[in-house]
């Protein structure tokens, strides 16, 4: 059967990782988390302490990024050092959206994501796969659930009441960041005019997975 290039879209906290994931393993199928890749220039500007967007596009035109299958995520390593585990903090996540709108940063992610995904059988999620990174990917999902719903999953993944955060704070920060990534000139969340749209608020991850991994047997069916 085809190996076919996945594209999963949509806002934070739809679930597109964790659907992405379960893809991946049933197909054998390699998953490209590119939130993370755009998480890991981030985390390397705050360390380095470098603010101004010109000097971020350039240190990100100078990272040596790897990525790595891993236990549950997909790993990230800058010059060889491991950075997985620093990606997901509150002050990594507050920032990225504006690492993220940087045009030049972009382009140098794209090209990266190109790479990695070139042999197929691959799944990809993030905000522009469909539109940009592959606009001829074999299927397009642009995945979605009401804030609250997606405030909700973030909190129990972060937790609970553990996380310090409350449901009403995470929500506002989803709404920030939808606004963020919707309303930036450069690649904008945006559904591709050939995605289908699931809204998953009432379905379980494996619903989700399992909707659409139909999609994609049919499309396999059809290119056989
Ligand atoms: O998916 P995740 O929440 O980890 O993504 C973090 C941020 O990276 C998003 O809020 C968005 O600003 C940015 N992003 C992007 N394009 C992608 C993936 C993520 O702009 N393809």
């Amino acid at each position: 059967m085809k190996r076919l290039s996945i594209a999963i879209d949509g806002p934070a906290g739809a679930g597109k990782s964790s659907v992405a994931k379960i893809l991946a393993r049933r197909m054998g199928y390699t998953y490209l988390d590119t939130g993370a890749m755009y998480r890991a220039v981030t985390y390397e500007a705050l360390r380095r302490g470098i603010e101004e967007e010109a000097a971020i596009a350039a240190m990100a035109a100078g990272l040596d990024m790897t990525v790595a299958p891993g236990e549950g995520r997909m790993r990230v390593f800058l010059s060889g050092e491991e950075v997985t585990d620093h990606l997901r903090t509150a002050e990594v996540s507050g920032a990225v959206s504006r690492v993220s709108a940087i045009p030049d940063v972009r382009t140098v992610m794209v090209a990266l994501q190109r790479k990695l995904s070139a042999a197929g059988g691959t799944v990809l999620d993030g905000r522009d796969i469909g539109t940009v990174v592959l606009p001829k990917a074999d299927v397009k999902i642009f995945l979605t659930a009401s804030p609250r719903t997606r405030a909700i999953r973030r909190y129990k993944e972060l937790g609970g009441s553990e996380a310090g955060l409350s449901v009403d704070e995470i929500e506002a920060d989803i709404r920030r960041r939808d606004l963020l990534d919707s309303t930036r000139a450069a690649s904008p969340l945006v559904a591709a005019e050939d995605a289908v749209h699931l809204d998953n608020s009432d379905l379980t991850l494996e619903e989700t997975a399992e909707a659409i991994m139909k999609i994609c047997r049919e499309k396999a069916g059809e290119e056989r």
